[in-house]
């Protein structure tokens, strides 16, 4: 395995801290909503019936919650690194230190990003922006956040690439998830500190630059379609897209994923995004997680499932041991998420 530079010497049943580089911890109270007013037919019908609607009926004690329990399942899956990408509506002004604030309780590190849209009108887009800006100027973790291009104005773009070179980060951008996308809207500004998310409807000489992060199993469940990364000259990460944050089952579907159109691909590809991982996050290199299986190689690794952390280190602590945390009690966590779970699904009602 190749390893991160200036990290401790490993084990062969363990690894570095894994990193998840892209999540919606936002989405982690979702399991079990009420179901849509109708069944979506297609991408579009399934944000504007399910995540548009969830995102809206989200305050900050919800989000503080929800960013717990991802937070504490990250550790369960040896998962120490996530950058996540929010958006709340009608709890903007806050919200990325409630959830920065959630990680550092559990113990998990997190690269905060508020997704700004216009979808809400341009003072939904102002206080995105400003959000974003009231983050990263107060010394928070983080990158400019923009939902995607189709919901952007070319202004608001231009906007988030000004204020994310203004702070020396990058942009962290839904782009050509689905068929319908203008993605075009982003030439000119990307560079390489952003990160393009999906691109499944990228054709290869599309001309943004910025890492590809690739999330399988979201586009299989969404039925968006096949990025088949391995196409582009970008370099090529791997998120869960708010699916959990088992990054060894989501690299076990992307290898799979790059199968099913070329039987002769090995693991090595799929694992080769994994570790691209930790060039976003190289934090996560110093982190330890012993596991329960060894050796922890790619060929074993593709066709072992079941295999979970025993300890995990975080910076030198030891934050999750014997199946439990040891900053936080677990228990209380799940108990209070799923109170709030059911707090998320009435207000469901009203939007
Ligand atoms: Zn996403």
């Amino acid at each position: 395995m190749t390893q991160p530079e200036d990290r401790p010497e490993l084990a062969p049943n363990q690894t570095p801290g894994l990193v998840c580089s892209h999540n919606h911890f936002y989405s982690a109270l979702a399991r079990g909503m009420p179901a849509p007013p109708r069944t979506p037919t297609s991408f579009p019908e399934i944000l504007e019936l399910v995540w548009w609607r969830l995102d809206l009926a989200l305050d900050l004690d919800l989000i503080e919650w929800s960013a717990k329990l991802a937070a504490l399942t990250a550790l369960e899956s040896g998962c120490t690194a996530i950058i996540d990408h929010h958006e709340s509506p009608n709890a903007i002004e806050g919200s990325l230190s409630v959830i920065a604030d959630a990680c550092a309780e559990v113990g998990v590190r997190v690269n905060c990003a508020y997704g700004i849209t216009d979808r809400h009108g341009p003072e939904g887009a102002a206080a995105g922006l400003a959000e974003n800006d009231r983050f990263l100027s107060t010394g928070g973790r983080g990158m400019v956040g923009l939902h995607a291009a189709f919901t952007c104005e070319p202004d608001t773009i231009a906007a988030a690439a000004e204020l994310a070179e203004r702070h020396g980060v990058g942009v962290h951008v839904h782009v050509a998830e689905g068929e319908v996308d203008t993605w075009r809207r982003l030439q000119g500004h990307t560079n390489d500190r952003w990160l393009l998310i999906h691109g499944v409807h990228l054709p290869d000489d599309h001309g943004l630059a910025g890492t590809i992060v690739h999330n399988p199993r979201s586009n299989m469940n969404n039925a968006v379609g096949y990025a088949n990364p391995r196409r582009f000259t970008n370099p090529v990460a791997l998120g869960t897209d708010g699916i959990g944050t088992d990054m060894l089952d989501e690299f076990r579907v992307a290898f799979v994923k790059t199968r099913e159109v070329d039987v002769t691909v090995g693991p090595d590809v799929a694992w080769s995004w994994l570790e691209r991982n930790w060039s976003l996050f190289p934090e996560a290199g110093s982190d330890v997680v012993t596991w329960s299986y060894a050796p922890m190689e790619p060929w074993r690794l593709a066709y072992t499932t079941q295999v979970r952390p025993t300890r995990v280190e975080v910076d030198g602590e030891v934050v999750w041991v014997d199946g439990r945390p040891t900053r936080v009690d677990g228990d209380e966590i799940k108990a209070k998420a799923a109170e709030a779970a059911q707090r998320l699904f009435a207000r469901l009602e009203s939007f």
